[in-house]
């Protein structure tokens, strides 16, 4: 996936040793020998590992859109499967899937591949999908200022949440429409349309 690893925390880098002091800790009180070959760097990998899935708290997911000017286009713009990991903040335990997102354009675009950093900077933190729902389709018509915007997430959460326990590969799916969309029937209808495909 490109650019995830621009994405850096670097608080993780400067707190490191207590990080990795705090994990050794946690391993103990569950009952382990932190001594063990297994364990004995598992402290300092999940601090490496901090810095990757975290690394969306050193980004302003606003200023990832990278917005070109396009006067002519004003029909529906599709990205889709765009693949994100995340944590869940209630049990910090990861889910993933993959983003759609849909845009009416009135002026200005985003590049391609700028809309899958933007996915990068809002899914590399502590979120729940239905924010990383909302908070994309908000950037998008805040930056964009686009006639409609469409999101669609699928997620695999390896928790249980708050919802149930669920059979392994079930998907949730959330959705969040801003402007024409949510007047829009038939818009809303290509875009599911297309996502299928
Ligand atoms: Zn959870």
């Amino acid at each position: 996936m490109a650019g995830v690893k621009d994405y850096v925390n670097t608080r993780v880098g400067a707190n490191r040793e207590q990080i990795e002091h705090h994990v050794r800790e946690i391993l103990k009180l569950i009952g382990e020998d932190v001594e063990r070959e297994g364990l004995i760097d598992t402290p300092a990998r999940v601090a490496r590992m901090y810095e990757e899935i975290y690394g969306g708290y050193d980004v302003d997911p606003r200023d990832v859109l990278g917005v070109t000017f396009e006067e002519n286009h004003e029909e529906l713009v599709i990205v889709k499967d765009i693949v994100y990991y995340s944590q869940c903040e209630h049990h910090t335990a990861p889910f993933f899937g993959k983003v759609h997102i849909g845009y009416i354009p009135s002026g200005k675009i985003a590049g391609l591949s700028k809309l899958a950093r933007l996915v990068e900077a809002v899914t590399r933190r502590l979120q729940v999908q239905e924010r990383i729902t909302s908070q994309i389709a908000d950037i998008m018509d805040e930056v964009l200022k686009p006639q409609g915007v469409m999101v669609v997430v699928e997620g695999e959460h390896l928790c249980m949440c708050a919802r149930g326990i669920k059979k392994p590969g079930s998907k949730t799916v959330t959705s969040a429409v801003r402007g024409t969309f949510r007047s829009d029937a038939a818009s809303r209808a290509e875009f599911l349309s297309l996502i299928k495909e």
